[in-house]
């Protein structure tokens, strides 16, 4: 199966996440294609140099998620509603996956990501004008000063 070659490669965690996803989403009606996964360097670069011509924002190679496997790009297969691109979007956000679709800048809608870590989180409030600053955000990165003031 085309889907289970890409989730091979991925972090195990995103694969579950992702498989939880498809079984959601066929009791939906709607089946889902993983149509990129991990990708070397290389292949960033190479998108990210065609980036005019792509339809779906492409990260600076060396920093896309799509990189160190701990990113997916899934599509709705057959007609592509956007009720269908919700709800794979919806289910995603179900499985405690970054949905690209709420990108403020420029949506992302086949993008899934796992969350940040506190550190990486931090780092794109500073450099990100996309981040939404939420209340759990703000309190997670508290806590995160206070255990490493304490420590
Ligand atoms: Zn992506």
């Amino acid at each position: 199966m085309e889907n289970e070659a890409a989730l091979s490669q991925i972090n195990p965690e995103l694969a579950a996440r992702v498989r939880r996803m498809a079984d959601a989403l066929a009791a939906r009606g709607i089946a889902i294609r993983v149509s990129s996964g991990l990708r070397s360097t290389a292949k960033q670069a190479a998108l990210y140099a065609d980036r005019a011509n792509n339809p779906n924002p492409v990260a600076r190679p060396g920093t896309s998620k799509h990189e160190r496997g701990e990113a997916v790009d899934i599509v709705p297969v057959g007609a592509r509603s956007s009720g269908a691109v919700a709800a794979v979007g919806e289910e995603g956000e179900r499985q405690g996956l970054r949905w690209g679709g709420r990108f403020k800048t420029r949506p992302d809608y086949p993008h899934f990501e796992l969350p940040d870590t506190v550190l990486e989180h931090a780092v794109r409030i500073a450099k990100d004008p996309d981040v939404q600053i939420s209340g759990v955000g703000l309190f997670i990165i508290g806590l995160g000063l206070i255990l490493i003031l304490r420590s």
